[in-house]
C-alpha cells in the first residue's frame, strides 16, 4: 500500500441516487402537494362560480383540472413505489428539469409528444 497523498481533499463523489436525479423524494412530494392544493382551490372556485357560468365551460375546466389531479395522485403512487421519474413507456429516465417544471409528469418528452 503506498500513501497516496497526492490529491488531497476528498474526490468529487456522485451524489447518492435519488429516484428523481435531482430532487430529493420529500422535495418532490412538497411540491406535488402544492400543485394538488393548488388544483383543489381551483376546483373549489371553479364549483362556487359554476352556477353563474356557462355549464359547459365550467365542465371543461373542471375535468381539465380534475385530470391534473388524477395525475398528481398517479405521481405520489409513483414517488411510493419507487418508479417515480422513468418513463413508462420507453423506461428511460425522465429528465431532472422536466420534472421541475412538472413534477407530476407522466413520461418523458419524446413519449409526452408521441401520446399527444
Ligand atoms: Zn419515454
Amino acid at each position: 500500500m503506498s500513501p497516496d497523498t497526492a490529491r488531497p481533499g476528498p474526490r468529487p463523489e456522485p451524489r447518492p441516487e435519488t429516484p428523481t436525479g435531482r430532487m430529493a423524494a420529500h422535495e418532490v412530494r412538497q411540491r406535488l402537494e402544492h400543485e394538488r392544493d393548488t388544483r383543489l382551490t381551483q376546483l373549489r372556485a371553479v364549483a362556487e362560480a359554476g352556477w353563474a357560468a356557462d355549464d359547459h365551460v365550467m365542465v371543461v375546466q373542471k375535468e381539465a383540472i380534475q385530470r391534473v389531479l388524477g395525475e398528481i395522485e398517479a405521481a405520489f403512487a409513483r414517488l411510493q413505489d419507487g418508479s417515480y421519474g422513468v418513463c413508462p413507456d420507453c423506461a428511460g429516465p425522465i429528465p431532472a428539469e422536466r420534472l421541475e417544471i412538472l413534477p407530476y409528469a407522466r413520461c418523458c418528452v419524446a413519449c409526452g409528444r408521441r401520446a399527444a
